[in-house]
């Protein structure tokens, strides 16, 4: 049942304003407010929150902001014994909200950029069913701890967000990659605006060809598609009126996770992330928008 979150953590600090300033601007704003934040924090809360026990690799900060999200840490139940603090600025996004919702964000890796991959990460003592790592901590530490996870017989996850050249060997230590559909055309190199179910095929066909084991391409209110070389599953999204989508990926990650950590089959395993997914679109923000077990549960039994 538990999992290993290897990843970037932030504060995010939301300033909202009628109108976001132009260069050299100076406006007045409306409020100031600070969230938990960074991908892997989201991952780390929503694969707790759907029932995994957590384990989280990380580094903060010796500062202020550093005590604010290790106390998240706890709060949340994810075990943090592997957050290294250092002499340098916690992770930062600078996030700038106007009333009609458009945004401008600025991110200050700080402590996410110093985070190492060490072999007792994967000790006897510690290793979990599944290790679970985005890209907003440097690549060639997060490619150590899959190769090495799945080395280790760890169910390995990668969600490569935000998007860069992956490796041959990444790749094919990978159990699952799960993309996007910017992500996975990226991946392919083509670009496409939004993708239809046949154009995902294609695209994850080619995914599986560059040595993808498994692929899913979540494909917003459409639901995903996985793939690997013998399977196509298409799972539709449930339907809801979306209030705020971010972060809906990170809970379909999480919650994911879980479920291969609980030994679901594959089917199941993706309705449990896709309804994750659909709750967090219900509601504002990231870290407030992840859902809880129960929640899933309700979700998935109201469809049945
Ligand atoms: P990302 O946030 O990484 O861009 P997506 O937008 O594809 O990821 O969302 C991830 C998953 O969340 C989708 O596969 C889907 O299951 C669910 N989801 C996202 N948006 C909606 C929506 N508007 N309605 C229902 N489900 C959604």
């Amino acid at each position: 049942m538990s999992v290993t979150v290897f990843g970037s953590l932030n504060l995010d600090l939301v300033a909202y304003a009628d109108n976001l300033p132009t260069l050299g601007q100076t406006v007045t704003g409306e409020k100031l407010v600070r969230f938990p934040g960074g991908k892997g924090l989201n991952q780390a809360i929503a694969a707790s929150r759907s029932g995994s026990k957590v384990l989280m690799v990380g580094c903060l900060g010796q500062d202020s902001e550093g005590d604010f999200l290790n106390q998240i840490l706890l709060d949340e139940k994810i075990d943090s014994r592997y957050i290294s603090r250092k002499q340098v600025q916690t992770g930062i996004a600078v996030i700038e909200v106007s009333k009609d919702g458009e945004n401008r964000i600025l991110i200050i890796p700080g402590a996410n950029a110093q985070v190492k991959y060490e072999l007792e990460y994967l000790n006897d003592s510690v290793k979990p069913k599944v290790a679970l790592a985005q890209l907003e901590t440097p690549i060639a530490e997060v490619e150590k701890f899959i190769i090495s996870a799945n080395r280790a017989g760890v169910t390995t996850i990668l969600n490569p967000a935000p998007i860069q050249k992956l490796s041959n060997e990444l790749i094919a230590a990978c159990n699952y990659l799960i993309v996007n559909e910017t992500e996975a055309s990226f991946l392919i190199d083509k670009q496409f605006e939004k993708l239809n179910k046949d154009e995902a095929q294609a695209v994850g066909k080619q995914l599986l060809k560059m040595g993808a084991k498994q692929v899913i391409i979540t494909l917003g209110d459409q639901g995903s598609l996985y793939l690997d070389t013998q399977n196509v599953i298409y799972t539709p999204a449930f339907k809801i009126s979306a209030i705020d989508t971010t972060a809906a990926g990170d809970a379909f990650c999480g919650a994911f996770a879980t479920a291969l950590a609980n030994g679901s089959p594959i089917e199941y395993a993706l309705k449990f992330a896709t309804a994750a997914g659909a709750i967090a679109a219900t509601r504002a923000g990231a870290v407030p928008s992840l859902p809880t077990n129960n929640e899933i549960l309700s979700m998935l039994a109201s469809v049945q």
